[in-house]
């Protein structure tokens, strides 16, 4: 069982899901950015980014 972290952007007044880059044959993982606005869980100016942790299996 593993835990999915879905990140959220609330620029637009309402949570938007962030999309992950994927990176492909890199070590560093990407990183989730609102599409809307640019911000990212290390670059969260405004304060706008959330997170929700999901178990990521079918129940
Ligand atoms: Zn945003």
């Amino acid at each position: 069982m593993s835990v999915y972290r879905r990140w959220f952007c609330q620029c637009s007044g309402k949570p938007q899901e962030l999309i992950y880059d994927q990176v492909l044959d890199e070590e560093i993982p990407g990183e989730p950015v609102c599409e809307r606005c640019g911000a990212s869980p290390s670059s969260d100016p405004k304060h706008t980014i959330s997170f929700r942790d999901e178990d990521d299996y079918d129940g």
